[in-house]
Protein backbone atom coordinates (compact mmCIF):
# COMPACT_ATOMS: atom_id res chain seq x y z
CA UNK A 1 0.00 0.00 0.00
CA UNK A 2 1.58 3.77 -0.80
CA UNK A 3 0.08 6.00 1.45
CA UNK A 4 1.01 10.28 2.19
CA UNK A 5 0.03 11.91 5.30
CA UNK A 6 -0.71 15.04 4.50
CA UNK A 7 -1.38 17.87 7.49
CA UNK A 8 0.31 21.01 9.33
CA UNK A 9 2.91 21.04 11.37
CA UNK A 10 2.34 19.15 14.67
CA UNK A 11 -0.73 17.35 13.23
CA UNK A 12 0.38 13.83 14.31
CA UNK A 13 1.28 12.64 10.91
CA UNK A 14 5.01 11.18 12.43
CA UNK A 15 3.13 9.86 15.63
CA UNK A 16 0.89 8.05 13.42
CA UNK A 17 2.95 6.79 10.52
CA UNK A 18 5.25 5.13 13.04
CA UNK A 19 2.21 2.70 13.78
CA UNK A 20 0.73 2.36 10.54
CA UNK A 21 4.05 1.42 9.24
CA UNK A 22 4.84 -0.96 11.77
CA UNK A 23 1.42 -2.83 11.22
CA UNK A 24 1.63 -2.65 7.25
CA UNK A 25 5.08 -3.58 7.07
CA UNK A 26 5.71 -0.69 4.80
CA UNK A 27 8.65 1.54 5.14
CA UNK A 28 7.83 5.02 7.16
CA UNK A 29 9.62 7.82 5.05
CA UNK A 30 9.83 11.36 6.53
CA UNK A 31 11.30 14.02 4.36
CA UNK A 32 11.92 16.08 7.63
CA UNK A 33 14.09 12.86 9.44
CA UNK A 34 15.58 12.39 5.91
CA UNK A 35 17.12 16.60 6.15
CA UNK A 36 17.88 16.32 9.49
CA UNK A 37 20.12 13.28 9.77
CA UNK A 38 21.45 14.88 6.12
CA UNK A 39 22.06 18.16 8.35
CA UNK A 40 23.30 16.39 11.38
CA UNK A 41 25.81 14.44 8.83
CA UNK A 42 26.85 17.70 7.25
CA UNK A 43 26.33 16.21 3.62
CA UNK A 44 25.89 18.46 0.50
CA UNK A 45 21.95 18.41 1.00
CA UNK A 46 22.21 18.50 4.60
CA UNK A 47 24.01 21.59 4.22
CA UNK A 48 21.63 23.21 1.57
CA UNK A 49 18.89 22.38 3.46
CA UNK A 50 19.99 24.26 6.58
CA UNK A 51 19.17 28.10 5.65
CA UNK A 52 15.36 26.89 4.60
CA UNK A 53 14.89 24.60 8.04
CA UNK A 54 15.78 27.13 10.08
CA UNK A 55 13.80 29.69 8.89
CA UNK A 56 10.56 27.79 8.52
CA UNK A 57 10.58 27.40 5.06
CA UNK A 58 10.82 24.59 2.52
CA UNK A 59 13.47 23.13 0.79
CA UNK A 60 13.41 23.52 -2.79
CA UNK A 61 11.31 21.30 -5.08
CA UNK A 62 14.23 20.04 -7.10
CA UNK A 63 16.20 19.09 -3.79
CA UNK A 64 13.09 17.50 -2.51
CA UNK A 65 11.75 15.36 -5.11
CA UNK A 66 15.14 13.65 -6.33
CA UNK A 67 15.51 12.62 -2.07
CA UNK A 68 11.84 10.68 -2.50
CA UNK A 69 12.53 9.30 -5.90
CA UNK A 70 15.68 7.42 -4.66
CA UNK A 71 14.11 6.27 -1.75
CA UNK A 72 11.02 4.95 -3.10
CA UNK A 73 13.58 2.73 -5.65
CA UNK A 74 14.83 1.08 -2.77
CA UNK A 75 14.16 -2.65 -2.21
CA UNK A 76 12.27 -2.05 0.75
CA UNK A 77 9.57 -0.34 -0.93
CA UNK A 78 8.76 -2.84 -3.37
CA UNK A 79 5.21 -3.85 -1.29
CA UNK A 80 4.53 0.30 -0.50
CA UNK A 81 5.18 3.10 1.89
CA UNK A 82 3.72 5.79 3.51
CA UNK A 83 5.07 9.10 2.80
CA UNK A 84 5.17 11.78 5.76
CA UNK A 85 5.65 15.54 5.14
CA UNK A 86 5.78 14.94 1.57
CA UNK A 87 4.40 16.58 -0.91
CA UNK A 88 4.38 19.58 0.38
CA UNK A 89 4.25 21.60 -2.99
CA UNK A 90 1.89 20.72 -5.93
CA UNK A 91 4.90 20.87 -8.18
CA UNK A 92 6.32 17.92 -5.46
CA UNK A 93 3.00 16.13 -5.94
CA UNK A 94 3.35 16.39 -9.94
CA UNK A 95 6.85 14.82 -9.50
CA UNK A 96 5.45 12.11 -7.31
CA UNK A 97 2.80 11.27 -9.69
CA UNK A 98 5.00 11.18 -13.17
CA UNK A 99 7.41 8.67 -11.62
CA UNK A 100 4.32 6.48 -10.51
CA UNK A 101 2.42 4.56 -12.87
CA UNK A 102 -1.61 4.81 -13.02
CA UNK A 103 -1.81 0.93 -11.83
CA UNK A 104 0.69 1.42 -8.97
CA UNK A 105 -0.17 4.73 -8.02
CA UNK A 106 -0.62 6.12 -4.35
CA UNK A 107 -3.78 4.27 -2.27
CA UNK A 108 -4.65 7.03 0.17
CA UNK A 109 -4.17 10.66 1.15
CA UNK A 110 -4.84 10.82 5.15
CA UNK A 111 -5.04 14.60 6.10
CA UNK A 112 -4.91 15.71 9.32
CA UNK A 113 -6.91 18.71 10.51
CA UNK A 114 -5.87 20.73 13.41
CA UNK A 115 -7.07 23.85 15.02
CA UNK A 116 -3.79 26.28 15.36
CA UNK A 117 -3.72 27.01 18.82
CA UNK A 118 -3.66 23.08 19.18
CA UNK A 119 -0.62 23.20 16.92
CA UNK A 120 1.28 25.34 19.11
CA UNK A 121 0.41 23.15 22.27
CA UNK A 122 1.45 20.05 20.51
CA UNK A 123 5.13 21.73 18.61
CA UNK A 124 6.09 23.45 21.42
CA UNK A 125 6.15 20.13 23.60
CA UNK A 126 7.01 18.02 21.61
CA UNK A 127 10.45 16.13 22.36
CA UNK A 128 12.58 13.53 20.97
CA UNK A 129 14.80 10.62 21.82
CA UNK A 130 18.81 11.97 20.36
CA UNK A 131 18.86 8.15 20.13
CA UNK A 132 16.20 5.82 18.91
CA UNK A 133 14.21 8.99 17.69
CA UNK A 134 11.04 8.50 19.49
CA UNK A 135 8.53 10.90 19.85
CA UNK A 136 7.09 12.61 23.24
CA UNK A 137 4.65 14.93 24.54
CA UNK A 138 5.61 17.11 27.79
CA UNK A 139 1.95 17.22 28.55
CA UNK A 140 -0.04 14.46 25.85
CA UNK A 141 3.13 11.96 26.32
CA UNK A 142 5.23 11.81 28.68
CA UNK A 143 8.03 9.35 29.35
CA UNK A 144 8.11 7.87 32.51
CA UNK A 145 11.32 10.03 33.69
CA UNK A 146 11.11 13.73 32.88
CA UNK A 147 13.89 14.37 29.67
CA UNK A 148 14.74 10.30 29.20
CA UNK A 149 13.65 7.94 26.58
CA UNK A 150 11.62 5.18 28.01
CA UNK A 151 12.80 2.68 25.08
CA UNK A 152 16.39 3.38 24.78
CA UNK A 153 17.27 5.80 27.90
CA UNK A 154 18.72 8.32 26.20
CA UNK A 155 18.18 12.03 26.36
CA UNK A 156 15.28 13.90 24.55
CA UNK A 157 15.93 17.05 22.70
CA UNK A 158 13.45 20.07 21.50
CA UNK A 159 14.02 20.22 17.98
CA UNK A 160 15.27 23.79 16.82
CA UNK A 161 12.60 24.94 14.70
CA UNK A 162 10.15 23.88 17.15
CA UNK A 163 10.40 27.58 18.78
CA UNK A 164 7.03 30.05 18.34
CA UNK A 165 8.53 32.08 16.17
CA UNK A 166 9.48 29.36 13.67
CA UNK A 167 5.68 27.42 14.21
CA UNK A 168 4.03 30.21 13.16
CA UNK A 169 6.20 30.76 9.74
CA UNK A 170 6.13 26.87 9.34
CA UNK A 171 1.95 27.46 9.70
CA UNK A 172 2.20 30.18 6.91
CA UNK A 173 3.71 28.07 4.75
CA UNK A 174 1.99 25.61 4.96
CA UNK A 175 -1.42 27.29 4.25
CA UNK A 176 0.47 29.01 0.97
CA UNK A 177 1.91 25.88 -0.19
CA UNK A 178 0.79 22.46 1.11
CA UNK A 179 -3.10 23.58 1.70
CA UNK A 180 -3.88 23.55 -1.99
CA UNK A 181 -2.93 19.22 -2.07
CA UNK A 182 -6.24 18.89 -0.64
CA UNK A 183 -7.81 19.99 -3.15
CA UNK A 184 -5.23 18.25 -5.70
CA UNK A 185 -5.95 14.85 -3.85
CA UNK A 186 -9.88 15.37 -3.67
CA UNK A 187 -10.05 15.66 -7.27
CA UNK A 188 -8.31 12.26 -7.57
CA UNK A 189 -11.01 10.38 -5.32
CA UNK A 190 -7.39 10.11 -2.76
CA UNK A 191 -8.49 12.35 0.39
CA UNK A 192 -9.79 11.34 3.57
CA UNK A 193 -9.79 14.01 6.38
CA UNK A 194 -9.26 12.99 9.79
CA UNK A 195 -10.36 16.11 12.33
CA UNK A 196 -7.38 15.15 15.03
CA UNK A 197 -7.91 18.90 17.16
CA UNK A 198 -9.75 17.53 20.11
CA UNK A 199 -8.94 13.35 19.86
CA UNK A 200 -5.85 11.48 21.77
CA UNK A 201 -3.48 9.74 19.75
CA UNK A 202 -5.15 6.02 20.40
CA UNK A 203 -8.47 7.69 19.04
CA UNK A 204 -6.85 8.92 15.86
CA UNK A 205 -5.24 5.90 15.57
CA UNK A 206 -8.26 4.46 15.62
CA UNK A 207 -9.66 6.44 12.99
CA UNK A 208 -6.93 6.15 10.45
CA UNK A 209 -6.85 2.41 11.04
CA UNK A 210 -10.59 2.50 10.34
CA UNK A 211 -10.01 4.76 7.01
CA UNK A 212 -7.04 2.41 6.10
CA UNK A 213 -9.52 -0.60 6.10
CA UNK A 214 -11.80 0.55 3.34
CA UNK A 215 -8.87 2.38 0.94
P1 LIG B 1 3.92 15.99 12.86
O1 LIG B 1 4.71 14.77 12.46
O2 LIG B 1 2.62 16.11 12.11
O3 LIG B 1 4.71 17.27 12.82
P2 LIG B 1 4.00 14.74 15.50
O4 LIG B 1 3.52 13.37 15.19
O5 LIG B 1 5.46 14.92 15.76
O6 LIG B 1 3.49 15.80 14.39
O7 LIG B 1 3.17 15.28 16.77
C1 LIG B 1 3.47 16.52 17.40
C2 LIG B 1 3.41 16.37 18.92
O8 LIG B 1 2.05 16.21 19.32
C3 LIG B 1 4.16 15.15 19.45
O9 LIG B 1 4.83 15.52 20.65
C4 LIG B 1 3.06 14.11 19.72
O10 LIG B 1 3.38 13.28 20.81
C5 LIG B 1 1.84 14.99 20.04
N1 LIG B 1 0.57 14.47 19.54
C6 LIG B 1 0.34 13.89 18.32
N2 LIG B 1 -0.96 13.56 18.19
C7 LIG B 1 -1.58 13.96 19.33
C8 LIG B 1 -2.94 13.90 19.80
N3 LIG B 1 -3.93 13.36 19.06
N4 LIG B 1 -3.20 14.39 21.03
C9 LIG B 1 -2.23 14.93 21.78
N5 LIG B 1 -0.93 15.02 21.41
C10 LIG B 1 -0.60 14.55 20.19
P1 LIG C 1 9.00 18.25 9.29
O1 LIG C 1 9.91 17.32 10.03
O2 LIG C 1 8.08 17.53 8.34
O3 LIG C 1 8.27 19.20 10.22
O4 LIG C 1 9.94 19.14 8.36
C1 LIG C 1 10.94 19.99 8.92
C2 LIG C 1 11.48 20.94 7.86
O5 LIG C 1 12.12 20.18 6.80
C3 LIG C 1 10.44 21.79 7.12
O6 LIG C 1 10.09 22.97 7.82
C4 LIG C 1 11.14 22.07 5.80
O7 LIG C 1 12.12 23.08 5.93
C5 LIG C 1 11.87 20.74 5.52
N1 LIG C 1 11.03 19.80 4.74
C6 LIG C 1 10.56 18.59 5.15
N2 LIG C 1 9.85 18.00 4.18
C7 LIG C 1 9.86 18.86 3.13
C8 LIG C 1 9.27 18.84 1.83
N3 LIG C 1 8.53 17.81 1.40
N4 LIG C 1 9.49 19.90 1.01
C9 LIG C 1 10.25 20.93 1.41
N5 LIG C 1 10.82 21.03 2.61
C10 LIG C 1 10.63 20.00 3.48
Amino acid sequence: MKLIFLGPPGAGKGTHAVKVSKSLGIPHISTGDILREALAKETPVGLKAKAYMEKGELVPDSIIIQIVLDRIKQNDCKAGYLLDGFPRTIAQAEGLDKKLTKLNGIDSVIYFSVDEEVLINRITGRRLCSNCGANYHIRNLKPVKAGICDKCKSALYQRTDDNEETIRKRFSVFKEQSLPLVEYYKKKNLLKEIEASYKSIDEVNKKVLELLAYS
